[in-house]
């Protein structure tokens, strides 16, 4: 019998929490998941990214970073991969801040 791990889904839209799944070990994706579930705020089913409890490789700043950066696509898919993005933020971590202050 696996164990049952509580994963957080954040809205690509709104960027809020969605309702938590319950996933069993060995069910896993890939950090980052996007999958669709209905968002209380937005009324309806959209892309949400599934955060997993104790990861390390993706987290709710890593969220957070795309969503500011609008790395999400109208359709909840994402403009950039995980990967590429990574990438981006480390090139753009200068102008990033920069922006937050004149904003
Ligand atoms: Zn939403």
């Amino acid at each position: 019998m696996g164990k049952i791990l509580q994963s957080d889904f954040y809205c690509t839209k709104c960027g809020k929490k969605g309702i938590p799944v319950q996933r069993k070990t060995g069910q896993e994706r890939e950090p980052g998941h996007l999958k669709k579930l209905y968002c209380l705020y937005c009324g309806k089913e959209v892309n949400m990214v599934e955060i997993k409890p104790f990861s390390t490789i993706y987290t709710y700043d890593d969220f957070l970073d795309e969503f500011e950066c609008d790395n999400f696509n109208e359709d909840g898919t994402r403009k950039m991969t995980i990967g590429e993005f990574n990438t981006f933020r480390n090139n753009n971590k200068e102008r990033k801040y920069h922006n937050e202050k004149y904003n």
